[in-house]
């Protein structure tokens, strides 16, 4: 039997990420019946976290899988045969939305650029006038295999113009950026825990508007009920009679009231801008090493995870397994088509978007790059970095440890 393989000291991969020590210590809490009425009040309180996190009015559900759950769902309960979809494509997520639409019965009209670009809104506008009859739109807020962005806002902006009813993955997105879903357009937006609120992966966290009930609701050749990829099915039991429509993951829930609780405790501005600063340091700080930022431009650099060109003369598989093996750090590499052209650097969450795993995170990423021949100044990423987070203050904040 071979050695196993000793566990990471840090896992910054693009996700699932490192949890707070806190989530950890509440997930364990005992199992409870799911109509304990000590677990529908923990239920009930947790959907009332996740609206202030969504920032929204709308009704939010929580369906009892991972984030994929949530979109498939989408697709499966919005559409029906024939429905025309705008498809927006930025990357490797985007173009895999298209699957769900057409498995159920949706036609695509594609809008796409490269895998290191953003949607610009006006094309969308382009393409919702050059196709008139469209229904719904989809789009990828934050394109996590890519590391960039997607201006959700100006694009819901105008889906409304048409009347077109917008399907948003910001799996990646909540807390990466302040979300505002009746104000930007987002009829249905689909997130995770296990991004950049930090938490454990296993739900789909959802917001719903009333224009996406009604569309539920008056699918052809019937509104999809009695399935585990039922919205209305969460409607009718849990939104309308405090009922489940099957049991519902106990120990994830009390994951996800944690994340949600933390993330409120340090503020949703606060916690949005602690990425944004995270991200800004960590792109100084690959450009001090003097390597190429994924992105075409940084406005579209993603507030989740850096992704970083692999240089010329540096097997990225290579230096994932020195920065894994001899550091005990976990990245991520490129994933589906980008696979060997990039690697990314996560800070998603309030365990990696931290300065001090910040700081070991560049650290160790120079010393592997060393250790593989490739010319670099140790110190000159984590530095640059550094010198990047002036103004950086943890205090007033509830440490969870
Ligand atoms: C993580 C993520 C998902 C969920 O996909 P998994 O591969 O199951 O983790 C969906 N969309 C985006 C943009 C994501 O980052």
């Amino acid at each position: 039997m071979t050695k196993p393989t000793p566990w990471p000291r840090l896992n910054l991969a693009a996700g699932p990420v490192q949890v707070m020590d806190q989530t950890l210590r509440d997930a364990a809490k005992p199992v409870l019946y799911h109509y304990d009425p000590a677990f529908i009040e923990l239920f009930a309180r947790t959907s009332d976290l996740l609206k202030q996190v969504f920032r929204t009015d709308y009704d939010v559900v929580i369906m009892q899988g991972e984030a994929i759950l949530g979109l498939e769902a989408a697709a499966a309960g919005l559409l029906s045969p024939g429905d025309k979809v705008l498809n927006l494509v930025s990357g490797v997520f985007g173009k895999w939305f298209e699957d769900f639409i057409h498995k159920y019965g949706g036609e695509t009209i594609e809008l796409a650029v490269p895998y290191n670009d953003a949607i610009d809104p006006d094309d969308v506008r382009k393409a919702l006038h050059a196709s008139p009859g469209v229904k719904y739109l989809s789009v990828v807020h934050s394109e996590t295999p890519s590391g960039t962005h997607n201006p959700v806002k100006e694009i819901g902006a105008v889906a409304r113009e048409f009347g077109v009813l917008t399907m948003v993955d910001t799996v990646s997105g909540l807390g990466g950026e302040l979300l505002s879903p009746e104000a930007w357009g987002i009829d249905i937006a689909i997130a995770g825990p296990q991004k950049c609120l930090g938490g454990t992966p296993g739900l789909s966290l959802m917001s719903i508007s009333s224009a996406a009930w009604e569309a539920l609701e008056a699918r052809k050749p019937e509104p999809l009920r009695a399935s585990f990829l039922s919205i209305l099915d969460w409607k009718s039991a849990w939104l309308e009679h405090k009922r489940f429509p099957y049991t519902p993951s106990i120990s994830e829930m009390y994951s996800l009231e944690s994340v949600l609780q933390q993330t409120l405790d340090i503020g949703m501005e606060r916690f949005v801008d602690r990425h944004q600063a995270i991200s800004r340091a960590c792109r100084e700080g690959v450009k001090a090493l003097g390597l190429e930022l994924w992105p075409a431009r940084e406005e579209i650099a993603a507030a989740c995870v850096t992704a970083v060109r692999v240089p010329d003369d540096i097997d990225d598989a290579k230096l994932r397994a020195t920065m894994r093996h001899r550091y005990g750090v976990t990245i991520s590499p490129g994933y589906g088509e980008l696979q060997g052209k990039l690697f990314r650097l996560g800070h998603m969450g309030p365990a990696q978007a931290h300065p001090t795993v910040l700081a070991a995170q560049l650290a160790v990423l120079e010393r592997s790059l060393a250790d593989l021949g490739y010319p670099v100044q140790l110190g000159a990423g984590v530095g640059a970095a550094m010198a990047a987070l002036e103004g950086w203050n943890d205090e007033g904040e509830k440490v969870s440890g």
